[in-house]
C-alpha cells in the first residue's frame, strides 16, 4: 500500500502565500518523479484558497491532489457559513478531513457530528479522513485506548469502506507542540486501531491509518516505518514545501 502524506494547512496563508507554497510543492514533485510511486500526496488549504490549488494542480496535471479541512453535516440548504460535501466534490476535492481535534475542541464537534459528516461526505464520493486521539490527561490516566476506541467506533458511519475512509490517529498533546508519541506508543495504538477496525469491518486490513502530531523531516522516517502506520497527517511542517517533501521522501 502506498503511504498517504497529507498536509493540513489549517487557517494559514494569504492568497499569494498559498500560490507560492503550492508552486514549491509542485516543483519538488516534478523534480522527483519517484515520489509518485511511493506515496499519494494531498494538500488541505483553507476553504477560501482551495480554488488556488484547484487551478494550479489542474494546470500542472500533477499527481498532487487537494481536499478540504471540514464539511457540513448536511446537504445543500439553509446552513449559513457551511460548505457542503457536494460543493467540495463538485470543486474536485478528493478528501475531506473530519473530526480534527481543533474542530472537536473549538466547535464542539462530537463523534456523532463526525459520523454525520462522514456519511454525507461518502454519499458525495469524498474520502473522509476521520481524526481521533486522546488528550494528555487521558493518556496519563491510562484511558487512551478507551477514548480512542470509542471515538473510532462512534465516528465511523455505516458507509465506511477501505476505499472511502482513512483514519488519522493524532494524540492531541502531540499536535503543534513538538512532542511526538514514541514509535512504541504509536505501534501499540495503531495495532489497537487496526484490531478494532477489523472487528468492525471485515476487510479493514487495508484501511489506511495515518499518524499525526508534530511529524517533521527528522522523525518521519521512524514514524512512517512503524507497523500499521500508512502515512502521516502533517500540520506545521506542511507549511514549508521542503519539509513536506522531505517527509514524503522519508515515506
Ligand atoms: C495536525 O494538525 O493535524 C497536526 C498533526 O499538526 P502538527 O503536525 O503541527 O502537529
Amino acid at each position: 500500500m502506498k503511504k498517504l502524506i497529507a498536509g493540513n494547512w489549517k487557517m494559514n496563508g494569504s492568497w499569494a502565500e498559498t500560490r507560492n507554497l503550492t508552486e514549491n510543492i509542485l516543483k519538488g514533485i516534478e523534480a522527483d518523479p519517484s515520489l509518485e510511486d511511493t506515496c499519494d500526496l494531498v494538500i488541505f488549504p483553507p476553504f477560501i484558497h482551495i480554488g488556488v490549488a484547484k487551478e494550479m494542480l489542474t494546470e500542472a496535471d500533477s499527481p498532487l491532489t487537494y481536499g478540504a479541512q471540514d464539511c457540513s453535516f448536511n446537504g445543500n440548504g439553509a446552513y449559513t457559513g457551511d460548505t457542503s460535501a457536494y460543493m467540495l466534490r463538485d470543486f474536485g476535492c478528493e478528501y475531506v478531513i473530519l473530526g480534527h481535534s481543533e474542530r472537536r475542541q473549538y466547535h464542539g464537534e462530537t463523534n456523532e457530528t463526525v459520523k454525520s459528516k462522514a456519511a454525507v461526505a461518502h454519499s458525495e464520493g469524498l474520502k473522509a479522513i476521520i481524526c481521533i486521539g486522546e488528550q494528555e490527561s487521558e493518556r496519563e490516566s491510562g484511558a487512551e485506548k478507551d477514548v480512542v476506541g470509542s471515538q473510532l467506533l462512534e465516528s465511523l458511519p455505516e458507509s465506511a469502506t477501505i476505499l472511502n475512509t482513512v483514519i488519522a490517529y493524532e494524540p492531541v498533546w502531540a499536535i503543534g507542540t513538538g512532542k511526538t508519541a514514541t514509535p512504541d506508543d504509536v505501534k501499540d495504538m495503531h495495532e489497537f486501531i487496526r484490531k478494532k477496525l477489523v472487528e468492525r469491518l471485515e476487510i479493514a486490513e487495508n484501511m489506511r491509518i495515518l499518524y499525526g502530531g508534530s511529524m517533521k523531516p527528522d522523525n518521519a522516517k521512524k514514524l512512517l516505518a512503524t507497523p500499521n502506520v500508512d502515512g502521516g497527517l502533517i500540520g506545521g511542517a506542511s507549511l514549508d514545501a521542503e519539509a513536506f517533501l522531505a517527509i514524503a521522501r522519508a515515506a
